[in-house]
C-alpha cells in the first residue's frame, strides 16, 4: 500500500536519508526504529509530503506521491501526526479536531449556495464525531479549552485525534508517547489499537520498545539515512547489525530483551 524506494534527502551535507526503502501493506502495523538522527523523522515528512526527497519513489496506493503537496496526501487517506505537536494558539481542542474533518459539502459554494442544510448536517455529523473521538481519548472536558493550554500529552493526543477525524487508511506517527505520561499512554495504545483493529494501517516511530512490541507485528531499523533490516520486534535485541547500530545506546537490558518505557532506543 505505501512503498518508499531508494529515497535520499540531504540537508547541508548531512545524508538524512541515503536510500531508505520500505514496504507496508493494507492494514500493517508496523514499527519504525533506530538510533537518534537515523532518518526516521525525515522519511515521515518525506511520506506524508511535508518534505520534498532529493532522490528515490513513494507510491501510496499505486500513486506516487513525493512530489504531492501534504494535504493532498492527506486526501488520499495518508495522515502523520509530529514528534513535537504545535498547537494554533486561538484554536479550542474542539476546533483544532474540526481541521481534520474532511468536510465535502461545505468545501463547495454551490452546495453550500443551493444546499444549505446538508452543509449544516455535515458540519453537526463532525462535531459528533469529534466530541466522541475525544470522550475515548479521555480530553472530552478540555474541549472549550484553548489547545496550546492544555499538557503536551493531552496534544499528542489531540494531534492523533485531528488524524483520526480524516477517517485515514494509514496513521504515521511520530513519538506517540514522548512525553506523555503513563496513564495517557495506555489511553493512546489502547486507541491505536482499536483504530488497527478497524483496519488502519499504522507506521510507528517509538523509542518505547515495549509499546512498539504490543503493536507492531514487524519492525523497519533505519540506520543514517537506510533500512537496515526488517524483523519482528522480539527479534530485535538478537539481530547483529541491530545491536551495532545502538552501540552505545540503552535501548536492550542485560538480559538482551528491549527495554520497556524510556529506554534509549
Ligand atoms: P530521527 O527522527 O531518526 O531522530 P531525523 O530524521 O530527525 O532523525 O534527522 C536525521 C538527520 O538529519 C539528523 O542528523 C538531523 O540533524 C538532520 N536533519 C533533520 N532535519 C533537518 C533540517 N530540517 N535541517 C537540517 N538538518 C536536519
Ligand atoms: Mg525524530
Amino acid at each position: 500500500m505505501l512503498r518508499a524506494e531508494g529515497v535520499k534527502k540531504e540537508f547541508a551535507g548531512i545524508h538524512a536519508l541515503d536510500g531508505a526503502s520500505l514496504e507496508v501493506g493494507e492494514g500493517e502495523a508496523i514499527g519504525l526504529v533506530g538510533p537518534n538522527g537515523s532518518g526516521k523523522s525525515t522519511l515521515l515528512s518525506a511520506m506524508s509530503g511535508f518534505l520534498r526527497p532529493d532522490a528515490g519513489e513513494i507510491t501510496f496506493d499505486g500513486r506516487r506521491i513525493e512530489r504531492m503537496k501534504p494535504w493532498r496526501v492527506a486526501g488520499l487517506g495518508l495522515q502523520r501526526t509530529f514528534q513535537l505537536p504545535q498547537m494554533p494558539e486561538k484554536m479550542t481542542v474542539l476546533e483544532v479536531m474540526l481541521t481534520g474533518a474532511r468536510l465535502r459539502r461545505g468545501n463547495s459554494i454551490w452546495t453550500s449556495l443551493l444546499r444549505p442544510g446538508a452543509v449544516a448536517a455535515e458540519q453537526a455529523e463532525a462535531i459528533d464525531r469529534a466530541r466522541a473521538l475525544l470522550d475515548e481519548m479521555t480530553l472530552l472536558r478540555l474541549a472549550n479549552q484553548p489547545a496550546a493550554m492544555i499538557s503536551g500529552g493531552q496534544q499528542k493526543l489531540l494531534s492523533l485525534g485531528a488524524a483520526l477525524m480524516g477517517s485515514p487508511r494509514m496513521l504515521l506517527l511520530d513519538e506517540p508517547t514522548a512525553g506523555v505520561n503513563p496513564t495517557l499512554r495506555g489511553v493512546l495504545a489502547e486507541r491505536l489499537r482499536q483504530v488497527h483493529a478497524a483496519g488502519t494501517a499504522l507506521v510507528i516511530v517509538e523509542h518505547d520498545m515495549g509499546f512498539v512490541a504490543d503493536l507492531c507485528e514487524r519492525c523497519y531499523v533505519l540506520d543514517k539515512g537506510t533500512v537496515i533490516t526488517s524483523c519482528a520486534p522480539s527479534k530485535l535485541a538478537s539481530d547483529q547489525r541491530v545491536v551495532e547500530a545502538y552501540l552505545g545506546t540503552k535501548a536492550f537490558g542485560k538480559d538482551g530483551a528491549p527495554r520497556r518505557s524510556g529506554a534509549a532506543l
